[in-house]
């Protein structure tokens, strides 16, 4: 099966069957041999839900020409790799063609196919993929690498907004990638947060990962609280990492004269607006998907800076076996699982 990526081009092939042996040794399939095209080969040992298959952290293997695995790759880079090293993987693919990739904005581009969404996931033993798109840290463990990728999602809204240590940022919604979000307000730029959802559970996380302040909307009424809270300015910023149109519509209605709307959430269903407000505040309302290599860079910081909260992030850990009826009791309850990790 030919199915791995290279800026969208296919250079090599999936191997292996998930979940049939755990063995921590370096040997690489002869099959996934690509000569000369800088092809690593990733174990694959532990991985994360997160809107698919996502974040997932493997030994490394290498594999330079005729396929003997070679010690270090010397390739150009902030790494050299080395068989054994924990990595995590960036599972976006970019064209190079399309405007977004043309202006730089490669996390945007139009033909992206994330691993596990757009295309086939992690479930599996191995995987190949560019050096390019393997992030390590010294420090981390593959349970920290795990996070890593669902975290850079919130960071990217927060690069997005603008954001700085003199800003307020609301944040809706303290799943994933709203905590990414608080985390990258609050810990990377030092900004005050305050971090709403319906769940405390889920806001008591959020204080964790640096919020200020929070506010569950179910029980509290969510314009008065900002409005004491801002001294009746209003947040400066809002990010929306819920995706529903009442989240999506709070999100102009409250956010300050001049602010800015970051958009991460998906919604589903057309959204009405009082546009007036767009002119009126003189808004900008900005969209953010996917992230930078940049933001990958933050979240390794903050994560070895041990201030974000990562055993309370993960909700339940499976074995392999279990990962199916993982996944469908997540689906039938989302509100109550933040992050699963599959073992292999
Ligand atoms: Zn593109």
């Amino acid at each position: 099966m030919d199915r791995t990526f290279f800026n969208g081009e296919m250079v090599g092939s999936f191997e292996g069957t998930a979940g049939s042996s755990t063995p921590r040794n370096y040997a690489v399939p002869a099959k996934l041999v690509h000569p000369g095209r800088n092809v690593i080969a990733v174990r694959v040992y532990d991985i994360g839900n997160n809107g698919g298959f996502m974040g997932a952290a493997a030994d490394m293997h290498l594999d330079l020409d005729g396929g003997t695995p070679a010690d270090t790759i010397p390739l150009a880079g902030p790494w050299q790799f080395k068989p054994g090293m924990e990595v995590t993987v960036v599972p976006y693919t970019t064209c190079g063609n399309c405007p977004s990739c043309r202006s730089g904005r490669v996390n945007a581009c139009r033909s992206n196919q994330t691993l596990g969404v757009q295309r086939d996931g992690a479930l599996t033993e191995f995987i190949a993929v560019p050096w390019q798109k393997l992030v390590r840290s010294e420090q981390l463990s593959l349970t920290e690498l795990t996070l890593v990728e669902p975290l850079s999602v919130g960071f990217h809204a927060v690069d997005r907004g603008r954001v700085t240590s003199a800003d307020t940022v609301l944040v809706f919604g303290c799943g994933m990638i709203g905590l990414g979000a608080v985390s990258g307000a609050a810990l990377l730029r030092g900004a005050r947060v305050i971090a709403v959802d319906v769940d405390d559970a889920k806001l008591a996380l959020a204080r964790k990962a640096g919020a200020a302040e929070v506010i569950n909307s179910k029980t509290e009424n969510l314009h008065d609280k900002l409005q004491s809270l801002t001294n009746g300015d209003g947040p400066g910023v809002v990010i929306e990492a819920v995706g529903l149109p009442a989240t999506f519509r709070a999100a102009v209605d409250e956010v300050a004269f001049a602010g800015r709307v970051v958009y991460i959430g998906y919604a589903k269903e057309q959204v009405a607006y009082e546009t007036k407000y767009f002119v009126m505040k003189e808004l900008d309302i900005m969209g953010s998907r996917n992230a930078t290599a940049q933001n990958f860079a933050d979240v390794v910081s903050v994560l070895e800076s041990r201030r974000y909260p990562v055993a309370e992030t993960i909700t339940r850990v499976v074995p392999f076996a279990d990962a199916g009826n993982a996944l469908a009791a997540w689906a039938a309850d989302p509100s109550r699982v933040t992050k699963i990790h599959v073992e292999f």
